[in-house]
């Protein structure tokens, strides 16, 4: 097929109907059959844009102008949307937000899984989708006395200071706040990613939603932390709730937000929450879903679908702090958990026991390397649960699920497209799709989560 020439230039200007949501919730048209993204603008609209990257087969363009506005357009409260990368659809009124995410589960399942678009249940969305977030994580910049605190602008890592983010838990913009004035105060050097110097490089706060217990972590770029005992005994004054000061030390140029040394300043090293009944005590390292609300909704969908009357053998992989298999644990006679982090699995352990579960045990390792092992073991789960991040599950750990053959399969995905690729494979292997539910667990964001349960034939 000959090589087509972009239609469009940088600096174009041109009319284009928006046809569609892109998965990073820009809107999509054609222009002269040529594939233009256009961030801001929503399906059904007609906008002026000006052409700003060309690719080889595809164009960026902002919105300069909108001639036909979509009746579900809504004004944006926050007054930095625009120019930060942390929301993508608060332009979108949100019940359509919702049905954009469903189209998008139900695309990736025709598209890339070859599996027909199938029955995607309607996405469960939050009744109240604002102040969800119980984790906050800010990169500080500017420079001495002139502090710069924010989220950084989409694509960029300029820093875009806010007061209120909207959906953050309160608290968090409170302590991103203190935290701010008082490293002002004390004339901490903020880091200068360009020239990798200066000390502090990012704030992670996070609160326990049914708790209260705050948790804040100081990333540095060194083993230096200028002014501590001001800093330890200011943070106490001023942040109520706060149950763990954390400072890690983050030496490498990266993007990688935490480093792998972490000392505790003042407190205790993990905070307490709740997810319905189970009790977790989390730690700076570990991942810990950060929608609290919309985590019981996702782990209720796990919970009936996996049917569990109480003598079931159960996986739970990629398991974090054994969140999934704890939350189910009642209802089973054995879990086994598997995750990479030996810290997230500390905490697994821990929270077994915190909880009196004692029929549940956990090991450190990558799924595709201890799933067919345990599939050797001749470990027969009667239901398997996978909560893979976005790259999804390697072919190592499809083929030991299908080794071990359990009745039910429970694929919890935060990305539809590596989603229905493995479902595509596991179809293959003999396990159809029976349900698929995607939960919002983050409003006006662009991301998707989806729990499918896939059945052996
Ligand atoms: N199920 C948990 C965690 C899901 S996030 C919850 O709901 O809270 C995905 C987890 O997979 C993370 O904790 C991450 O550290 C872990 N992980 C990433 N790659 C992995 C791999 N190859 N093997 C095992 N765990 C992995």
């Amino acid at each position: 097929m000959a090589k087509r020439i972009p239609p469009v230039r940088t600096g174009d200007q041109i009319t284009l109907t928006i046809t569609g949501q892109s998965h990073t919730g820009d809107g999509v048209g054609k222009h002269e059959g040529f594939t233009v993204f256009v961030p801001l603008a929503i399906a059904g609209e007609q906008v002026v844009a000006r052409i700003n990257r060309v690719k080889k087969t595809y164009a960026h363009a902002q919105l300069e102008k909108i001639l036909v506005t979509s009746p579900h357009r809504v004004h944006a409260s926050c007054p930095v949307f625009a120019q930060c990368g942390g929301c993508q659809l608060q332009h979108i009124a949100y019940p359509v937000q919702l049905e954009s995410k469903r189209r998008q589960v139900a695309d990736s399942f025709a598209r890339i899984g070859g599996l027909g678009e199938g029955q995607v249940l309607p996405v469960l969305g939050m009744k109240e989708p604002w102040s969800y977030r119980n984790k906050a994580q800010v990169p500080f910049g500017g420079g001495k006395g002139r502090i710069k605190a924010g989220f950084y602008a989409a694509g960029s890592h300029e820093i875009v200071e806010f007061e209120h983010c909207l959906i953050q838990q309160p608290e968090n913009d409170a302590v991103i706040q203190q935290v701010k004035a008082l490293v002002q105060e004390l004339g901490i050097v903020p880091y200068d990613e360009k020239k990798h110097r200066g000390c502090l490089r990012h704030i992670m706060v996070r609160t326990g939603f049914h708790t209260g217990e705050v948790m804040v972590v100081l990333i540095t770029n060194g083993p230096e932390l200028p002014s501590q005992k001001k800093l330890v005994t200011g943070l106490r004054e001023r942040v109520p709730g706060l149950a763990s000061l954390i400072q890690n030390i983050q030496p490498r140029r990266s993007n990688v937000i935490l480093g792998q040394e972490s000392r505790v300043l003042w407190g205790r090293p993990v905070i307490y929450d709740m997810i319905g009944h189970v009790r977790f005590a989390i730690s700076s390292h570990s991942f810990f879903q950060v929608n609290p609300v919309q985590t019981e909704v996702l782990y209720e969908q796990v919970r009936q679908v996996a049917a569990l009357t109480g003598k079931e053998t159960i996986i739970d992989a990629y398991c974090g702090i054994g969140t999934i298999g704890l939350y189910l644990a009642k209802d089973a006679a054995r879990v086994l958990g598997v995750e990479s982090i030996p810290q997230a699995v500390e905490d697994a352990r821990y929270n077994a026991e915190l909880n009196g579960i004692h029929h549940a045990a956990f090991e450190v390792g990558s799924a595709e390397e201890v799933m067919p092992r345990w599939a050797k073991e001749g470990i027969c789960p009667d239901v398997i649960i996978v909560d893979p991040p976005r790259k999804g599950c390697a072919p190592e750990l499809l083929n030991a699920v299908a080794d071990m053959s359990p009745d039910r399969l429970i694929y919890v995905s935060c990305n539809p497209a590596t989603l229905a690729r493995d479902v595509a494979a596991l179809k293959e292997r003999g396990y159809l799709y029976r349900h698929v539910q995607p939960v919002d667990m983050f409003p006006h964001t662009s991301h998707v989560e989806t729990v499918v349960l896939l059945q052996r034939q």
